[in-house]
């Protein structure tokens, strides 16, 4: 997606640890123009699909979450990250250990949000090792749903994720895949489309 490349070539910052910062118009303050043209390429993207539920996980995937789903017309489930989880059978429950964080979260959903009947399509903002991803779609399985695809945001390609759920045959696509980054130049270099 041309503009979203364009955005981050303009304003995202590469700090070291291979963390891409996009405060500027996505995980801190938000561009609602830019987002609304994201919303509208994940629906060009997962048109046809028989999507009942996106699914993400808060916090940064809620704003782009909504924003596709206004084109879908389905409902958005966070997952939260849960201090500690009440085994009282109303929750499926995950691990998942944040890349930017380096901690692991106990993640849940509520049972009454996804069930056997839901197709769901999975939105998150980025995608580096793929615990977050992992995660979601073990919350999908637990809820025994089906997973239509996954859509992010900004995928680090030399990180190992996109590689790993790509290859289980998961239908993922990322509007911008970042081939290389240089904290100490700045440069940012794509994957060729
Ligand atoms: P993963 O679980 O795939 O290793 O990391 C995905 C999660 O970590 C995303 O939900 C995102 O919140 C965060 N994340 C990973 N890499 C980056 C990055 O380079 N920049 C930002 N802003 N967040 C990242």
């Amino acid at each position: 997606m041309q503009l979203l490349k364009d955005r981050i070539l303009k304003d995202g910052i590469v700090k070291a640890g291979n963390v891409l910062k996009v405060d500027s118009f996505l995980n801190h303050q938000i561009d609602v123009e830019l987002m609304d043209e994201i919303g509208k390429e994940f629906k060009r993207l997962f048109d046809g699909k028989p999507i009942t539920k996106i699914l993400t996980i808060e916090a940064s995937g809620i704003a782009v979450a909504c924003f596709a789903a206004q084109y879908f017309r389905v409902p958005v489930v966070f997952a939260k990250k849960a201090q500690s989880i009440n085994l009282d059978g109303e929750s499926y429950t995950t691990k998942i250990e944040s890349f930017t964080h380096k901690r692991v979260y106990d993640v849940i959903v509520s049972k009454k949000y996804l069930s056997t009947e839901d197709h769901v399509l999975i939105i998150d903002d980025f995608l580096a090792n793929g615990c977050a991803l992992v995660g979601l779609i073990d919350l999908v399985k637990a809820a025994g749903a089906t997973v239509e695809g996954v859509g992010i945001v900004i995928e680090k390609g030399f990180q190992k994720g996109g590689d790993e759920i790509r290859a289980t045959g998961i239908d993922l696509k990322s509007l911008a895949v970042i081939e290389s980054m240089d904290d100490k130049t700045g440069n940012i270099v794509f994957r060729a489309e």
